[in-house]
């Protein structure tokens, strides 16, 4: 085997590399002093979402999540609720509010489903849908197989369709078990990496906010009103001004009404796009 120009060649990322100068300046014990007992020095991460201060920042092992989220990045835009945070990239896993205190190392992060990975930290705040999320990040990681072994490269894509299947309102609960069995099957038997941990961000958020499938699946409703094809947008007529704003930029023609009159959203038309909704100057268009 030979690396870069023919010579020996050891390839790490920059911030390992970073690390090398302080360690052998200072030594291996200082180094160590630092973070916990697994895991050792600072970790730098990519904090963005819905936080204030977003960016990369780096801190000692064993920081919690609370610190890195409300100290450092200045808490959750506008005041909202945490939901949950996405770490490790598109192959980590969704770790709930509860679970913030935990100080973040490796090994922390593995034993709730998760991963440091490529030091992501996204942040989500209650309007953010997990079920949409999760879809997300698994359209990436499919995209990203490269197809050699079996359950990644169909496992992934099953796993995206069913997940498209409960976001377009036709999931049924059988597709939550079917998930279950189908990312664990991929966890164990896939090649690399990729595959072992794509399904990590279902997994963990069956796991932490498996209600929010059920909601998607039992009453055809995204609690959010993230997921647009079960949303539906109707006009209420006491607030209607028939501005005819909307029924203009309707990319189907799907909505009717004379010049100040009250319009009308012909449902079997509509493509849920939210066009009407962004548009409408009055409030007069609903979605629920
Ligand atoms: S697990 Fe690795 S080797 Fe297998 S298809 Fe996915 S990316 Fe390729
Ligand atoms: S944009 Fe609003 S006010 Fe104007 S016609 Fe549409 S619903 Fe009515
Ligand atoms: S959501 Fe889109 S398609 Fe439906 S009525 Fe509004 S603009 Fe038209």
């Amino acid at each position: 085997m030979k690396g870069l120009w023919g010579h020996p060649t050891c390839i790490n990322n920059v911030e390992t590399w970073a690390n090398v100068p302080a360690i052998m300046l200072y030594g291996a014990d200082w180094f160590s002093r630092i973070g916990t007992s697994n895991s050792k020095g600072t970790k730098v991460f990519a904090l963005a979402g819905k936080v204030k201060n977003t960016g990369l920042v780096e801190v000692p092992m064993g920081t919690s999540l609370r610190e890195i989220i409300y100290d450092i990045g200045g808490g959750l835009i506008d005041g909202k609720q945490l939901k949950a945070v996405q770490t490790g990239g598109p192959s980590g896993g969704c770790i709930p509010f509860d679970k913030i205190d935990i100080p973040v190392d490796y090994d922390n992060l593995r034993s709730i489903g998760s991963m440091m990975g490529s030091g992501g930290m996204i942040v989500l705040d209650e309007s953010d849908c997990i079920v949409s999320t999760t879809k997300f990040f698994l359209e990436f990681t499919k995209d990203e197989s490269c197809g050699k072994c079996l359950p990644c490269r169909e496992g992934t894509y099953r796993m995206l369709e069913i997940l498209e299947r409960i976001t377009s309102g036709h999931g049924e609960m059988e597709d939550l078990d079917k998930l279950e069995r189908l990312g664990n099957a991929i966890v164990k038997s896939s090649l690399c990496g990729l595959g072992m941990s794509a399904p990590n961000p279902v997994l963990s958020a069956l796991k932490y906010f498996r209600e929010e499938f059920e909601i998607h699946i039992k009453e055809k409703r995204c609690p959010t009103q993230r997921c647009t094809q079960l949303v539906t947008f109707t006009i209420i007529p006491e607030k209607c001004t028939g501005c005819t704003l909307c029924a203009r930029r309707c990319p189907v023609s799907c909505i009717r009404g004379f010049n100040k009159k009250p319009h009308e959203i012909m449902q079997e038309y509509c493509i849920k796009c939210g066009e009407c909704y962004n548009v409408c100057k009055f409030d007069a268009i609903e979605k629920i």
